[in-house]
C-alpha cells in the first residue's frame, strides 16, 4: 500500500499540501481517523486573501479549526480573530492574542458572556436584538457594536437561513438605541452562508449596510462576513472574482467608502488539512443490487459533520484510484442510522477497494475536528496532527 501510495504522492507536484500530508502519514503511520494540519497552507491562504482584498481586516472564524497551534500562527501574522463565546476567547487570548483583535460574533450570547468577554477586555461585539443591546450597555459601556443583518443568499453550501441578523429597519432602530445608550455604533455586519458560490451574493449584504447608512446611522464598518470557499468537489470562483464583485457592490452602494473586515473560516484552513480514514467494511445489501457501503471508521460524528444534507461533498481517495469503479453508499461507523455521509450524492469507489484500506479525504482542514462529538457509541473525537515547516 505504502508503494502505490508514493506513486500517488509523486503524481502530485511536491508542494501540493496534500502531497506534504501524506508523506507525514506514510511515515508516522498515525492511527486512523486523524487529520493532519499543514500550518504553511494556512500562512498560504492567509497571505492570499490579504492579498485579494488588502482594504479588508482579516478576523478568523474560530470555530474553523480552533487548534490552539492555528491561532497562534495567525496571531503571528497579526489576524484578528472571530469568536462565539467564552471559550474561545480564552483560547485566543492565551495564544497570545491581544483582546482589542478580538471580535464577539455571536449574536446569541448570555449576559454573563458579555461581562465576561469585556472584563478580558474585548470591546467589539456584534448585536442583532433588542435583549443585546440593553445586555451590551449594561455589561459592556462603552463599547463598539455592529449589527448583523439578515442576508438570505442562495448558492451557500451550508445556509445560515434566518438563525442571525435582522431586517435592516430594525437594525436602523437597534443602533440608534445602541448609541443613545452610550455604545460605539460602527456599522453592519452580515454573512451570506458557508462556501458561498456565488461571489455576487455579497451585493445584497453590501446593499442593506447603505440601506442603514442612508437612515443617517453611522456606519463606518461593513463586515463582509466569511463564506468564501474551499475546493471540494465542484469547481468554484478565484478569490479575486469575490473581491471585485464586493468592490463593484461598494461603488454601487457607497460614495464614502467604509472600513472593511472578513471573517473567514473555511477559506484558511480548509484546504491545509486531509483525513485519512479506514475502511472497516465493504458489503452489499442483497446480491443484485450494484452498490456498495463502504463503511468508514470516520462518520457524521468524528469529523464528518458537514455531510449532513450531503451539503458538503469531499473529495475521497484511495490507493486504488484509477482501477475498475462502482457505485456506493459511503456511511459512518457508529450505529446511528443518520451516520451516512453520502447516498443520494453519486459517490464511485474502486471495485478492489477493502477493508483495511485507507480513504484519504482532502480539504478537511475546516469544520471536521471543531464537530467532533466528544465520544458519541464510544469513538474517540478526531485527533489533529500538525505539521509545517516550524514543526518538522
Ligand atoms: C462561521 C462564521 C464565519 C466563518 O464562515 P466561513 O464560511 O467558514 O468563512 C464568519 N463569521 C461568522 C459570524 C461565523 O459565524
Amino acid at each position: 500500500m505504502s508503494e502505490s501510495l508514493a506513486t500517488a504522492v509523486a503524481a502530485e507536484t511536491t508542494n501540493h499540501p496534500s502531497a506534504r500530508i501524506r508523506r507525514f502519514l506514510d511515515t508516522h503511520r498515525p492511527p486512523t481517523p486523524c487529520l493532519v494540519l499543514d500550518l504553511d497552507v494556512v500562512e498560504h491562504n492567509y497571505r492570499r486573501l490579504r492579498a485579494a482584498m488588502p482594504d479588508a481586516r482579516i478576523f478568523y472564524a474560530v470555530k474553523a479549526n480552533p487548534h490552539p497551534d492555528v491561532v497562534r500562527l495567525l496571531v503571528g501574522l497579526g489576524a484578528c480573530f472571530d469568536v462565539a463565546s467564552t471559550g474561545e476567547i480564552d483560547l485566543c487570548l492565551a495564544q497570545g492574542a491581544a483582546p482589542e483583535t478580538i471580535s464577539y460574533g455571536n449574536t446569541i450570547k448570555k449576559a454573563a458572556d458579555i461581562a465576561y468577554a469585556y472584563a478580558r477586555g474585548v470591546r467589539l461585539f456584534v448585536l442583532d436584538s433588542a435583549q443585546d443591546v440593553a445586555h451590551l450597555a449594561e455589561h459592556a459601556p462603552g463599547a463598539s457594536v455592529f449589527c448583523r443583518v439578515l442576508v438570505e443568499a442562495d448558492g451557500a453550501r451550508t445556509p445560515f437561513g434566518r438563525k442571525f441578523g435582522c431586517a435592516p429597519e430594525m437594525a436602523i432602530e437597534l443602533l440608534r438605541d445602541a448609541g443613545e445608550r452610550g455604545l460605539d455604533v460602527r456599522g453592519v455586519s452580515f454573512h451570506v452562508g458557508s462556501q458561498h458560490v456565488d461571489p455576487s451574493a455579497w451585493e445584497l449584504g453590501i446593499a442593506r449596510a447603505a440601506q442603514v447608512a442612508a437612515a443617517g446611522v453611522p456606519v463606518h464598518l461593513v463586515n463582509l462576513g466569511g463564506g468564501f470557499p474551499s475546493t471540494y468537489t465542484e469547481e468554484v470562483p478565484a478569490l479575486t472574482e469575490y473581491a471585485a464583485a464586493v468592490e463593484r457592490a461598494l461603488d454601487r452602494h457607497f460614495p464614502d467608502r467604509p472600513d472593511l473586515i472578513i471573517e473567514p473560516g473555511r477559506a484558511l484552513v480548509g484546504d491545509a488539512g486531509m483525513i485519512r480514514s479506514e475502511v472497516v467494511l465493504v458489503s452489499r445489501k442483497s446480491v443484485e443490487d450494484p452498490h456498495r457501503w463502504v463503511y468508514l471508521d470516520i462518520g457524521r460524528y468524528n469529523g464528518m459533520a458537514e455531510c449532513e444534507g450531503e451539503a458538503i461533498a469531499y473529495r475521497l481517495r484511495t490507493t486504488h484510484d484509477g482501477g475498475p469503479d462502482g457505485p456506493v453508499v459511503v456511511a459512518g461507523p457508529t450505529c446511528d442510522g443518520d451516520d451516512v455521509l453520502y447516498q443520494r450524492t453519486a459517490y464511485r469507489l474502486p471495485l478492489a477497494l477493502a477493508a483495511g484500506d485507507h480513504v484519504d479525504i482532502p480539504c478537511t482542514g475546516a469544520y471536521t475536528a471543531s464537530y467532533s462529538s466528544v465520544s458519541f457509541n464510544g469513538f474517540p473525537p478526531l485527533s489533529t496532527h500538525v505539521i509545517g515547516a516550524k514543526q518538522i
